[in-house]
């Protein structure tokens, strides 16, 4: 049982993230100080979503500088904090190198910042964004896991260096936390792990991969058709609201899978048709997967053979009961998660 002080600080590394966003808007609404740590607090382009939000809560934000492969560099922003969020690492599928560009931000950054916390006397609570990608690679691993459905005793144990290295970096950045955590007594550890991540962006401009996933759907990339790949999905005020629940839930504890919805990209995107479909060259059907096999591994370096093989066609499922019953938490449904995110894109002009 750790109860948090909510007149301390409360540091979230990565605050400009997209998920991050939701997070910080939630604790200043809440009336909380936010001790925000951003690579470039210089940076107003990134930040004026978050100022803006706290131009009117009653919370308070501070900008702090610092960066995952720096240590030490969140130790100032970390002073006096009993809550710290770790919700900053890379998130991207096109790298050239996984090691330098994924591996090392995410698990030595993991360290770096539990170090951290290990050198703050006030922590006693840190939550990690890790994410479903610690408990799977393709939905081939569903079928694999016991009753064929994720939980969060399950773990990945098929991603590489080589396949999937965005994945790799989640588990081991995961079990670096928990190993960590394990050395010591005074600070608990809960985790959320989201699935695909999808919904409004806070800042339209994000560079995340849910907002380009979102632009290809509405930009005629999918037009042929979108493939039918076992995917979960969860509305990013919904994982917002999870990061904070399991930072004042007393009793929280271990893993959450955050999933709202077992289902794949042709579906979520076909929930835009009766609104945007008139306007928009969005798919309307599947691309076969015989297709995908040939053309997939020329139009996108994450569509190999292998992926295609064990994700297209392949049905994704997970089982969220554990969140929905000990932190309370209820999901929004697919379709307002889909319309409200396309809508920011076409408020920006940016499909
Ligand atoms: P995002 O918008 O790209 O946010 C990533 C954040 O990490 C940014 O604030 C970025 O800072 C920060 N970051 C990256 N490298 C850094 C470094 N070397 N030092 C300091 N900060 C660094 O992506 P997101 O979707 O919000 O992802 C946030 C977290 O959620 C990640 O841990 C991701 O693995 C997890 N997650 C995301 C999804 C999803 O579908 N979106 C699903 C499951 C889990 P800058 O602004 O300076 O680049």
């Amino acid at each position: 049982m750790t109860q948090i002080d909510k007149s301390k600080p409360v540091l979230v590394t990565g605050a400009t993230g997209y998920v991050a966003g939701w997070l910080v808007k939630q604790l200043l609404e809440d009336g909380l100080t936010v001790h925000a740590a951003v690579r470039n607090p210089d940076n107003a382009k990134k930040l004026a979503h978050l100022n803006a939000i706290a131009e009117t809560a009653p919370g308070t934000i501070k900008y702090f500088k610092a960066d995952l492969l720096q240590e030490g560099s969140y130790a100032a922003a970390m002073q006096d904090c009993e809550l710290v969020y770790h919700t900053a690492s890379p998130f991207f599928t096109d790298v050239k190198n996984p090691q330098k560009e994924l591996i090392e931000p995410a698990v030595n950054g993991t360290a770096n910042v539990l170090e951290s916390a290990n050198q703050t006397p006030s922590v006693k609570r840190v939550v990690v964004t890790s994410s479903c990608a610690a408990i799977y690679s393709d939905c081939t691993d569903c079928q694999n896991a016991p009753n064929g459905v994720l939980t969060e005793d399950v773990w990945n144990t098929t991603a590489s260096l080589d396949y999937q290295p965005y994945s790799y970096s989640k588990t081991l950045a995961e079990k670096k936390a928990w190993e960590m955590q394990k050395q010591q007594s005074r600070w608990d550890l809960v985790t959320i792990n989201p699935c695909f991540v999808m919904g409004p962006a806070l800042n339209p401009h994000s560079n995340s991969e849910s907002t380009n996933f979102l632009k290809q759907v509405g930009d005629g990339t999918m037009k042929a058709g979108a493939p039918k790949m076992g995917t979960g999905i969860v509305d990013v005020r919904d994982v917002g609201n999870a990061h904070y629940l399991a930072g004042f839930t007393p009793s929280a504890n271990g893993r959450y899978i955050t999933a709202a919805h077992n289902t794949n990209i042709l579906d979520m995107a076909l929930t835009l048709q009766d609104k945007y479909g008139k306007d928009y060259p969005l798919p309307k059907k599947a691309v076969p997967k015989w297709l995908l096999m040939i053309v997939g591994p020329f139009v996108n370096k994450l569509f190999t053979r292998q992926f295609i093989r064990n994700n297209v066609n392949v049905a994704w499922k997970a089982d969220n009961s554990k969140i929905k019953k000990e932190l309370g938490i209820q999901f929004k449904p697919l379709q307002q998660t889909m319309e409200d995110a396309f809508q920011v894109l076409i408020d920006n002009k940016l499909v």
